[in-house]
């Protein structure tokens, strides 16, 4: 198994303390990994910076071709990097093959695409006797840091823009899932010139601070929690850097009476317990009108409850396990929480699975009110809450009322009443009768203190770029 760096174009071991990597379906140790010292994520910037002005240098039309090539070695390599994924996260295979890979490659196809065609004001006189044209150049070295709930597909959302725009990356996955970065970085290095990409290892309070603290570093992109967030922003006023956060979510969904019960039941069995609720945008607060509560909770009850999970044959799971013990304990103690509260009934689920995986029943919070942890909380994991609402405009307040601001969706019939709706809510996206679906043409990013800067889109790409002036006089 590939577990040395990319630095420049060579690899290396880290040389500072080990991090055990384990296998989240069995809780076994897959295997211990060196992190990266000093000197070398120092080494790094600086081969990053090298590599900068050759690969900012490089015509749009260059870029996408290498960015072509990436994609169709994805596809080539498509077995052994789902094979990984699912070891280092227990997904499905399934889901990563079928899933994950394709947009992965249709990311970097995207965006091979984008930077040959982007747009902006046309140049002009606009004062007598001056030309003025705008330019949108690259920022220069970028410090991405990826989270562990789909590695391989954070880390191509960080470097697809920032390559196609002509920046140079020093990456640092999760601790907790370096598998597939590591896998991805040989193949990365066969393609793009030497220091273009850099992959380094460790946690963050140890690498990840003192890459992002770099003053080689020009800009700061990071997918994680709120509390990450917020420490990145610290570093970066330092040396006033740009950042990109993708922070985290809690969203709401909205059941209105009139919307069709089975197929929003059918919705949230998959987009409330997907990837066991480890996703930002996860469907995870439901607000289900009262005329429809009480059959709504018993099919998403049923739903909730016929979730297969800890097969030992793969191929039947439709969720994984939580990726560590601590994150199965963190969401065990939300349940507890809120089980604690006379108000609430946890129809399904509600405990650990047993067992050496770090699996957790997929679970319904019914009766939650507005103000309990639960519905204000980010649990990131199997669990849906559940609130009963009456007043159509008191629940649009309720939907708002979150520090986030990634995801929300609304379910009805009448489009007018989606279209109110999604007018009112602040969030950087609202699904109508569907949530969770991504493409890589469309923006995704958040409000509020789920972070900003857009990932995938034309969007992102301007966000991995400088906006210029150059005026001429004649
Ligand atoms: P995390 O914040 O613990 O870690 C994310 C990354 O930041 C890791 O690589 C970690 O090593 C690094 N890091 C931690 N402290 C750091 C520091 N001081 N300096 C530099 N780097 C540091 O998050 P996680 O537990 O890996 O991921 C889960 C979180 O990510 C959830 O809150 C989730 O909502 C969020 N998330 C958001 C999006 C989005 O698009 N908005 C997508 C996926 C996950």
């Amino acid at each position: 198994m590939q577990t040395d760096m990319l630095i420049g174009g060579a690899f290396e071991a880290g040389t500072e303390r080990e991090e055990t990597v384990l296998n989240p379906r069995t809780g076994e140790t897959i295997l211990k990994m060196p992190e990266a010292s000093t000197d070398q994520i120092d080494r790094a910037v600086r081969a990053a910076r090298a590599a900068f002005p050759g690969w900012s240098r490089t015509t749009p039309g260059e870029r996408s071709a290498k960015l072509l090539a990436i994609a169709d070695a994805v596809e080539a390599n498509a077995e052994e990097l789902a094979r990984l994924e699912a070891l280092n996260c227990g997904k499905p295979l399934g889901a990563v093959s079928g899933d994950e890979i394709p947009a992965i490659a249709d990311c970097f196809r995207f965006f091979a695409g984008a930077v040959r065609n982007m747009h902006g004001p046309v140049a002009g006189e606009y004062l007598e006797g001056h030309t003025s044209m705008i330019r949108r150049d690259p920022i220069g070295v970028v410090a991405s840091i990826a989270p562990w709930n789909y590695p391989l597909m954070m880390m191509t959302w960080k470097l697809a823009p920032a390559l196609a725009g002509g920046n140079t990356v020093v990456l640092k996955p999760s601790e907790q899932t370096p598998l597939t970065s590591l896998a991805f970085a040989r193949i990365l290095a066969d393609i793009l010139p030497e220091g273009v990409v850099n992959v380094i290892v460790g946690q963050g309070g140890s690498v990840g601070d003192a890459l992002v603290n770099h003053p080689g570093v020009d800009m700061i992109s990071i997918t994680g929690d709120v509390a990450t967030g917020k420490k990145i922003l610290g570093a970066a006023s330092k040396g006033v850097k740009r950042t990109h956060l993708e922070l985290g979510g809690k969203a709401p969904v909205i059941v209105y009476g009139d919307a069709d019960l089975a197929r929003t039941v059918e919705g949230l069995k998959a987009f409330s317990f997907y990837n066991a609720g480890q996703d930002c945008t996860a469907a995870s607060r439901v607000y289900a009108h009262a005329s429809i509560y009480d059959n709504f909770v018993a099919d998403l009850t049923a739903a909730a409850g016929s979730i297969v999970y800890d097969q030992s044959d793969d191929g039947a799971n439709e969720i994984p396990p939580l990726i560590s013990p601590r994150q199965r304990d963190r969401v065990a103690s939300f349940v507890e929480r809120a089980a604690e509260l006379k108000h609430i009934e946890i129809t399904t689920g509600g405990a650990p699975a047993g067992g050496s995986g770090f699996y957790y029943t997929p679970t319904v919070v019914a009766g939650a009110h507005q103000a309990d942890e639960i519905v204000q909380r980010e649990v990131f994991g199997p669990v849906v809450s559940v609130t009963r609402f009456t007043d159509d405009d008191a629940v649009i307040d309720w939907a708002n009322d979150s520090p986030y601001g990634l995801a929300s969706s609304v379910w009805t019939q009448d489009i007018g009443k989606a279209m109110a709706a999604t007018a009112a809510l602040q969030y950087g996206c609202t699904w109508v009768n569907t949530h969770f679906m991504l493409v890589n043409e469309m923006p995704h990013g958040g409000l509020k203190q789920s972070g900003y800067g857009k990932d995938m889109s034309i969007y992102a790409l301007e966000d991995y770029t400088a906006v210029r002036h150059v005026m001429i006089a004649h």
